[in-house]
Parts: C-alpha cells; structure tokens; sequence
C-alpha cells in the first residue's frame, strides 16, 4: 500500500492510551479520505441549499451538484437507466423499501416464498419476516456449511416457481464469505423469482457491474465505500420500481396533489419524498470516484494480503478457532479463541490500541448456525498495513494470555 492513501486519512494519525490506532472495525464503517471530507466541507460552505424547483443561483447549483453525483454513481455501477439510482440512508433503508413496496403492492401472497441465506445481516432478514407476517408468504432459508458457504445442495427443493424473491448479500459481514451470486440469480430467473443483492460488503471490495451481475435490486451503503453515514443506494430494475407503489409521501415524490388524490412523480424522485442528504449523495459519488482511481483491483489485492497474513499468523495460536474459511473471502477475519469471552479480548485488545468488533455482527441465526454467542472480528480496509497486522497478532496474543 502506497503510504500517501493513508495519509489521506487524518483520523488514522492519533494515539489511543499512548499506542497507535490500529482500526480494524472496517467491514462496520470505514474511516473517510481528505477529498470526501473536503466535498462534504465544501458543500455546506458553498453550495448549500434546497434542490429542485429552486429559481436561485444555490439551489440550482445545488441541484446540479447532486443530479451529477446520481449520474456518476449510475455510471460507476453501470446501471442501464441514471433514474433507477435511488438515494437512500443505506442498505437497511433500500432494503425497507422494496419489503413494504412489495406487501403494499399485492404481489406478494400467501402461497408465495421468499428466499434468503444463513449468511444474512440482520436487516436482510428481518424486513422480509415483515413482508411475511403482512402477506402470510414463507420464508425459507438456504443453509450454510462448516466454511460459512451456501450450502445449495438442496437448492432445487429451496427455489421453485412458488419463490418470488431471493434476497442475499454478495459478501457476507460476518465471515467475509464471497457468495456466487452470478449462479443463485441464474437459478432464480429459472423459476420467475425477482432477486436483490445486498452489497453492503462488496461494493467496498469490488468493482459492481450491475448489468454483467444480472439482478433485479441491489442496495449498499456510503458509508462502507469511505462515504458518510446516511446516504446509500437502492438501484432497481426500471419495470419493477414503475410496478411497484410509491413508498414513503411527501414532497418531491408527487406531481399534483389535491385533497381528493395525488399523482405521483417519475422515477427516481416517486421514491425520495423529503429533502434528501444532498451532502451524502455528493460525497458519496467522490469517494466512488476516489475508490476507482486507486482501482478496485488494487484495493482487494492489498486486503487479499493483510487477509492472508493475519489469518496465517492467528492459526498458529493455541485454541483459536476461525469462523469462515471459504477460499474465497474479502476482507473479513472473525475468530473465537477457546476459553476466552470475545467481548473481554475485544476490550483488552482496545486499551492496546487495536480495535476490533465482538459479537454477533447483526448475524444472530448465523451465530446460531455455528453454536456460539459471537466472534471477534477484524476488517481489512485500504489504508491498513502489514505492522498493524502484526500488532493486531500480537495484541490477540496477549489479551488471550492474559485471560486464559
Ligand atoms: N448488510 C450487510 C451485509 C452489512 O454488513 C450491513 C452493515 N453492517 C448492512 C446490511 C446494513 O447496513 P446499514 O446499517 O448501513 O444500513
């Protein structure tokens, strides 16, 4: 890793009880580069203002400024139609909003099933238990094996022509797990079913080709992509946002409202009734930008690196346990050590400087699955390099030390 990207990052230069920062809590926010800190400043001290149907010099600019970012972002994930980019809050919000789109829509029945993973976050999870509860559809579950994989051998049995949608992540949070979507979205237009792709995880690691990936929704955050919080995409197959009703109401999302009815507005805007984070949308396009000249190959290589380090410098101590050990994963290390509580190494490992995130990981049935309370788990980001993984290893092994 080039040591001018880390330098970008100005809250990676502090101490923590007079050691260095070593933050590894990336697969749960990453921290934010000098340029997307810039726009973010840059948009309130300039440009800050109400958009659309703004006559004035600001709004106008404001407006431009973030119609801009939608249509870069349109063109960094290669979707067909700028209008099918929907600003969101995240992946949570994008995902809300097809799950009640859909039960408000009547598509959705009680002899229909929707498909997730074991691998799911919670919020792939429990939006559709929603859905389900409103519609009396079933959920069902592909299960997961030892290495934390799709389990699809029984994946025939699984998805059928009663599965109207198959909602799962391309990258998993807690394990780090890269699924084949490509082959689960094959199967599923086989039998009729929508899919959604959660990229909560993927976006920060990989380039997203939405046409070569074929799905029908794909949401993620701004945040995991070195953008702020509160702002995400949902981008949806034009067809389907058209068919489904308008979700939250507002202004922006109407053409004419009078007491007795409301028409409602073209796409993008039927979905974004409010003022929407028109900070967020901007900064998140720049750090898109940011993440593409560095080159996404260049980012999953050097994780790839830290990944393969860390994970062969923490098999060697006794009584780990590693939860994920698929040949293909991003960034993700997430371990148990044998008599040790992950909450307590987690906090030990803090007042050494190193921060990591313990728990269930918003993955409570994967945990489940695997028989534990949570893991602890470090997450690889660009600016990361291989001394912070040896202090990592050497932090792990003390904080065990010092409690077995
Ligand atoms: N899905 C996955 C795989 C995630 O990692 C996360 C965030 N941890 C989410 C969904 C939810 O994202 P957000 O909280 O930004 O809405």
């Amino acid at each position: 890793m080039n040591a001018d990207i880390r330098d970008q990052f100005p809250i990676l230069h502090q101490e923590i009880n007079g050691r260095p920062l070593v933050y590894l809590d990336n697969a749960a926010t990453v921290q934010k580069p000098q340029c997307v800190l810039d726009v973010s400043q840059r948009y309130y001290s300039d440009i800050n203002a109400n958009i659309h149907r703004g006559v004035h010099y600001l709004s106008r600019k404001a407006t431009d400024a973030h119609e801009t970012a939608r249509s870069y972002i349109a063109e960094y994930l290669n979707a067909p139609h700028e209008h099918e980019v929907i600003f969101t809050s995240g992946t949570t919000d994008g995902i809300n909003l097809v799950a009640d789109t859909l039960a408000l829509s009547g598509k959705i029945t009680s002899d229909d099933h929707i498909l997730i993973s074991g691998l799911e976050h919670h919020s792939n999870i429990v939006p559709w238990q929603m859905l389900c509860q409103r519609t009396g559809a079933q959920l069902d579950v592909i299960p997961i094996t030892d290495s934390g994989e799709w389990d699809l051998s029984e994946i025939d049995s699984l998805l059928t022509d009663k599965t109207k949608l198959v909602a799962v992540n391309q990258v998993s949070n807690a394990l780090g797990t890269i699924n084949p979507i490509r082959e689960l979205i094959a199967k599923a237009k086989a039998v009729g079913a929508w899919t959604l792709i959660d990229g909560a995880q993927s976006t920060p690691h990989m380039a997203i080709d939405l046409q070569e990936i074929g799905c029908d929704f794909f949401v993620f955050s701004g945040h995991k992509t070195y953008a702020p919080t509160g702002i995400g995409i949902l981008w949806g197959k034009t067809e389907l946002l058209e068919m489904l009703p308008p979700w939250r109401g507002g202004g922006e999302m109407i053409k004419e409202v009078t007491f007795a009815k409301t028409t409602y507005n073209d796409l993008p805007f039927k979905y974004e009734a409010g003022t929407p984070n028109i900070e967020g949308g901007i900064a998140l396009a720049e750090a898109l930008k940011w993440m593409k000249d560095i080159g996404l190959a260049t980012i999953a290589s050097h994780e790839d690196k830290l990944l393969t380090l860390a994970t062969a410098a923490i098999s060697e101590i006794e009584g780990i346990k590693l939860y994920g050990t698929a040949a293909n994963k991003a960034s993700v290390l997430s371990f148990g050590i044998e008599g040790v509580h992950h909450y307590d190494l987690g906090t030990l490992m803090d007042q050494m400087g190193v921060g990591v995130r313990t728990g269930h990981h918003c993955c409570q049935p994967l945990m489940q699955r695997f028989g534990i309370t949570g893991t602890t788990r470090a997450s690889f980001a660009i600016y990361n390099t291989e001394q912070e993984v040896e202090l990592f290893i050497q932090a792990v092994k003390k904080a065990a030390m010092m409690l077995r």
